[in-house]
């Protein structure tokens, strides 16, 4: 097919499946890492490998774990009266990067779209739900994204939640509509959540 050895062809077509890699990315760095010192080689592919095989999703909230229960959800400090809702770990993450949050997480992972065919049943709620049972949550946080789906989940979430008698807010629109929580500074994701209000 080309000059390119069998090997490298086979790097850069596992490179191109991952998200914003071209065709010549992929190449550039193949042949970047034809060049580095196999020591370093080897550290990246076994890092690869320690992300994939030891990482698991917390059995409480659902956020990435090394163990079965996470840090997060491990640490008496953090208040247990508060979840804040979000769409996926990388949300979670950048949330806690703002350090405006104190309570505890969940992570849907998702957020209904049902052209996608991605109903409440796909998403995480149930589990949620059971969390609510033993009263001692008082507030739930919808922080899911501002988009349309975002915003559709978080209605949905507090016309579940509200009957329940429990106080839920939803994070101010600091957050650009049609943005993820994912890719917000820190500064407006603070903001956001300092400017919590209830959902009505
Ligand atoms: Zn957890």
């Amino acid at each position: 097919m080309s000059a390119l050895p069998t090997p490298l062809a086979h790097l850069i077509q596992e490179l191109v499946k991952l998200p914003g890699i071209g065709e010549k990315t992929a190449t550039r760095l193949a042949f970047h890492l034809l060049r580095t010192e196999r020591r370093d080689v080897e550290l990246l592919a076994n890092a690869l490998l320690e992300m994939r095989d030891g990482t698991r999703l917390c059995r409480v909230c659902f956020g990435l774990s090394v163990d079965e229960t996470c840090a997060l959800c491990e640490d008496p400090q953090r208040d247990a009266t508060v979840i804040c809702v979000v769409e996926r770990p990388p949300d979670l993450i950048a949330l806690e990067r703002s350090r405006q949050f104190r309570g505890r997480y969940h992570v849907l992972h998702g957020c209904l779209a049902p052209l996608d065919g991605v109903g409440p049943e796909e998403l995480r709620i149930t589990e949620l739900l059971r969390r609510l049972e033993d009263g001692t949550v008082r507030e739930v946080l919808l922080a899911t994204n501002p988009t349309v789906e975002g915003e559709a989940t978080a209605l949905y979430l507090s016309k579940l939640l509200t009957p329940l008698g429990l106080r839920v807010t939803r994070i101010a629109r600091g957050v650009p509509m049609g943005s993820d929580l994912e890719y917000s500074d820190q500064v407006t994701l603070a903001r956001a959540l300092e400017g919590r209000r209830e959902v009505e």
